[in-house]
């Protein structure tokens, strides 16, 4: 059986039966009580924009990136308004590029501060070797930023070009400095399966990373991103992307490469070093979305804010929610997408799997054909994922990024309040 027709079976059957988007008014954005949750804060400003890339991001416009920080602003007060003063987990400042907003990025996180109770190092924000300056970064570190992640894609300016960077090598390297300087925990973003890149190419970037003394170094292949949008590309480029065996040993490249310089995987892209922080947004089980095209999960519901921009603006001005529409989960979908966010993290407790979905005959046959395939293996308490088991989730995150999200981000981007998703 391949792992597609695994998945088909265990994953698809409830998605298919329930996996509907619909609209929702004000009155049916629900957040149940909770002590704590995730942040997650979208801000969608480039300084250039990436040909493949399939985020909800536009060209930085000051007017604009005003008028957007104060809707933001009033979006924190609306939910506060629903779940009190909460304590804060984790805040996940994506994009776009976060840092183009310079100071107005400031008065967002001061707002929070105000409205929540933030944790301590739990701020961790997306930026690019672009837009880093000292200023920026010491307004950063008096704001307690936990991790700062730099996209810095690769450290050879032949890829660079070939992806539509616009930056060099040496701006990338300098960057890092600036940023080392204020905080002392970076995440650096690389990219594989490049056209034309070999795996020594590769293995050139995760050395760099690694003298750069990151703590973390995540790796994403190029065609993590919609078929379509990377193959125009690569017919504009006219060049070719690496084979899938290629692909498969790039992969076991920087695993190997970074579990031998001490890091351990922190998800099935990721890894970081033994003793620092997990920082992310979606593998919680409890996270609210601010911010045009952001994503809200709680308990029995997942909604989605309007990918417009000037549309989110308008609505939060006019008093109303960013979410537009929602997808109930059944107690069922809920623990499955409990499974699923934790085998991406490559870990998971024994004993909370147990307590979710024991009594789910399907879930345990699961569990027991990826034991037998030496895809997960049991270490103390815990299912861990082996190198094998690594690799063919980072291709199903792939396949369900470009099949179920990569369609519903597609409707979202089209239409700023669609009537209807089905996945
Ligand atoms: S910098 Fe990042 S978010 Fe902005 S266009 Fe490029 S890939 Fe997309």
């Amino acid at each position: 059986m391949s792992i597609w027709k695994l998945v088909e079976y265990f994953f698809l059957p409830e998605l298919r039966r329930y996996g509907k988007f619909t609209h929702i008014k004000e009155q049916d954005f629900i957040l149940p009580e909770t002590k704590e949750i995730g942040l997650y804060l979208h801000i969608p400003f480039c300084r250039s924009l990436c040909p493949y890339c399939p985020y909800d991001r536009i060209l930085l416009e000051n007017t604009l990136s005003e008028h957007y920080t104060n809707a933001v602003i009033k979006e924190i007060e609306l939910i506060k308004n629903k779940v009190g003063k909460v304590e804060i987990t984790s805040f996940y400042i994506g994009g776009g590029t976060p840092t183009t907003i310079g100071k107005n990025l400031e008065k967002i996180v001061t707002k929070i501060k105000d409205e929540f109770l933030l944790k301590e190092n739990t701020i961790f924000i997306e930026t690019n070797p672009n837009d880093i300056t000292e200023e920026k970064m010491a307004m950063l570190k008096d704001l307690g930023t936990g991790m700062v992640s730099i996209g810095v894609q690769s450290f050879q300016n032949k890829f660079l070009r070939a992806i539509g960077r616009n930056y060099d090598a040496q701006t990338a390297m300098n960057a890092i400095e600036i940023v080392k300087k204020y905080i002392n925990n970076i995440n650096i973003d690389l990219m594989f399966v490049l056209p034309e890149q070999s795996e020594k190419d590769f293995e050139y970037d995760l050395k760099k990373a690694i003298e750069a003394e990151a703590q973390q170094v995540t790796g994403y292949p190029l065609f993590t991103f919609p078929y379509s949008q990377v193959g125009k590309f690569l017919k504009i480029n006219s060049v070719k992307l690496p084979s899938f065996n290629s692909r498969k040993r790039m992969f076991y490249l920087m695993y190997d490469v970074l579990t031998e310089n001490e890091f351990v995987p922190a998800s099935v892209w990721g890894f970081k070093k033994p003793d620092g922080a997990e920082f992310s947004s979606v593998s919680r089980m409890y996270y609210i979305g601010l911010g045009a095209s952001a994503a809200t999960k709680v308990p029995g519901k997942f909604y989605m804010n309007t990918f417009s921009i000037p549309h989110y603006i308008e609505r939060i001005n006019s008093g109303e929610c960013a979410e537009v529409v929602k997808m109930d989960y059944t107690k069922r979908m809920d623990d499955y997408y409990w499974l699923y966010w934790k085998i991406y993290e490559t870990r998971f407790q024994k004993s909370e799997f147990k307590k979710r979905l024991h009594s789910d005959k399907k879930a345990r046959l699961l569990i027991k054909i990826l034991e037998a395939g030496n895809f997960i293996k049991i270490k103390g308490t815990h299912y861990i994922l082996t190198r094998k088991g690594m690799f063919y989730v980072h291709l199903l995150q792939n396949q369900v990024a470009l099949n179920h999200i990569g369609k519903a981000w597609g409707k979202m981007m089209q239409d700023p309040e669609p009537h209807e998703i089905h996945l």
